[in-house]
């Protein structure tokens, strides 16, 4: 399979390095509009292919995206210390119209699985401008804050992350809702493994928990810059479903007719992801607290795209 990678920056880069680490793509395409840096990163994960597998990375032109059966979309402009993701919108909106349209001038057919935030609101743009069906353009919306609440409740259990099935849904980002009230270990509801294991899920560990997964983006971004890693293998992630037409089950964005009332908006919830893109919606079922804060979140997100003119 190819893939195209539009955006070789931090993400983008550690996604194709993701790509080649995992061995998913046969053939991994960089493009950037600093040419130089799609070639320098291109180079760079090249080198690292003989001790990992046996992907072509190489950076190229537009052109160079026929024929990729999935693009990731990374362009633009990153989060700034203490900037909010809305407030990225205008500029990189600015960026996808002219990404989308030289990306469908090359490759129509492919699955767009897109990175830049905010990536709930960008994915709905990028749907929008494209006309593409809806499935077949995904956001990575909170498959690394599913990963990340998985990875702390595992950890405060002492169980591995991939026996916990707990999902955050709606906004990537700020209105973000962790569901608790569905979170299961193994077969286990979480109240019950807790007290087999004699870990408690007291107030502070959930609030512990809960600040842990939604301020993990923002002290990243102070201590480092930027966040990448994480979310390069993510995006690795929902390639594997896609490559391996798996029907896996991941929390990723995508424009969907109706969510808790609200019409027409893209957020996370759990999804089954294969070959065709996004295959079927899956809505678990919430306490009222926890659909209520979905439904804020569809709000936001849905009042911020309408206030953007293309
Ligand atoms: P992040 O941390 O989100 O990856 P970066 O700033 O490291 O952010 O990377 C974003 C990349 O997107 C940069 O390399 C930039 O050159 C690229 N980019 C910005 N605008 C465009 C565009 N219109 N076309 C192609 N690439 C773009």
């Amino acid at each position: 399979m190819k893939v195209g990678i539009v955006g070789a920056g931090m993400v983008g880069s550690s996604a194709g390095y993701a790509l080649a680490v995992m061995g998913l793509a046969s053939s991994v395409v960089l493009v950037d509009q600093n040419h130089d840096l799609a070639v320098a990163q291109a180079e760079d994960i090249a080198h690292a292919v003989p001790f990992l597998s046996s992907t072509i990375v190489e950076a190229a032109d537009y052109v160079g995206l026929a024929g990729a059966s999935v693009i990731i979309l990374a362009a633009g402009v990153s989060q700034k210390p203490g900037e909010s993701r809305l407030a990225l919108l205008e500029r990189n909106a600015a960026v996808f119209k002219d990404v989308v349209g030289n990306v469908l001038a090359v490759a129509p057919d492919a699955i767009l699985l897109i990175a830049s935030n905010p990536v709930d609101i960008m994915t709905q743009i990028t749907q929008r401008i494209s006309g593409l069906p809806a499935n077949r353009v995904i956001g990575s919306g909170t498959i690394l804050d599913t990963a990340r609440f998985r990875s702390l409740l595992g950890r405060h259990l002492g169980i591995s992350p991939q026996s916990v099935h707990a999902y955050v849904l709606g906004e990537h980002g700020d209105s973000e809702v962790l569901a608790w009230s569905n979170a299961k270990v193994g077969s286990l509801s979480l109240a019950d493994i807790a007290a087999q294991v004699g870990s408690p899920i007291t107030e502070h560990v959930r609030a512990t928990i809960d600040d842990g997964v939604r301020n993990a983006a923002y002290k990243i971004i102070k201590g480092k810059g930027a966040t990448y890693y994480g979310i390069g293998a993510g995006l690795a992630r929902i390639i594997k479903a896609i490559a391996q037409d798996q029907h896996d089950v991941l929390t990723v964005s995508c424009v969907t007719p109706e969510i808790v009332g609200v019409k027409d908006v893209a957020l996370s919830i759990p999804r089954v992801v294969g070959a065709q893109g996004i295959e079927t919606d899956l809505m678990p079922d919430l306490v009222s607290a926890e659909r209520d804060g979905l439904e804020k979140s569809a709000r936001l997100l849905k009042d911020s795209v309408e206030s953007i003119r293309l």
